[in-house]
């Protein structure tokens, strides 16, 4: 579905569930869709270029268009991809870390061991939905006895 921005003129395709609120990835303006005079009847393209221009320069003739944020947005955006790039390298950064020195996310310890998968699925056997809380973790703390 497109969206518009009628604050910065962004246009975006993007998927909104019904009933929640889009807002927009410069300026933080609630986003509203585009409206279907605009593009083709299944709604996934605009009609033509010279479309897409037009319902561009009706968004910056209203009074709610800015036209400072407006002509800075491709900068902003370039800026926020950065920004998301350089926060997805430091979280693949972290779970990388973390895969080579796993330590009990309660008391902090890494006296830790892996937990054998043929045990935990003889204790579900054994004591059915009570032994399902194994199930999915794979550490448990030697310290405190916490499984993760
Ligand atoms: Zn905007
Ligand atoms: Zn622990």
């Amino acid at each position: 579905m497109f969206y518009y921005c009628a604050r910065c003129a962004s246009v975006e395709n993007i998927n909104v569930k019904a009933g929640s609120v889009k807002s927009c990835t410069v300026c933080g303006h609630v986003m509203e869709p585009v409206p279907a005079e605009y593009l083709m009847p299944n709604g996934t393209f605009f009609k033509s270029g010279e479309e897409r221009e037009r319902l561009i320069l009706n968004i910056k003739a209203t009074d709610t268009y800015d036209e400072t944020i407006g002509n800075a947005k491709e900068e902003i955006k370039k800026q926020k991809e950065k920004e998301e790039q350089e926060h997805i390298n430091i979280v693949n950064q972290k779970m990388r870390e973390n895969q080579f020195k796993l330590t009990c996310p309660i008391c902090g310890s890494s006296n830790i061991q892996k937990i054998s998968t043929v045990g935990k699925y003889a204790k579900v056997y054994a004591f059915g939905l009570l032994g399902a809380d194994s199930l999915g973790k794979r550490w448990k703390c030697n310290v405190c006895g916490s499984k993760f």
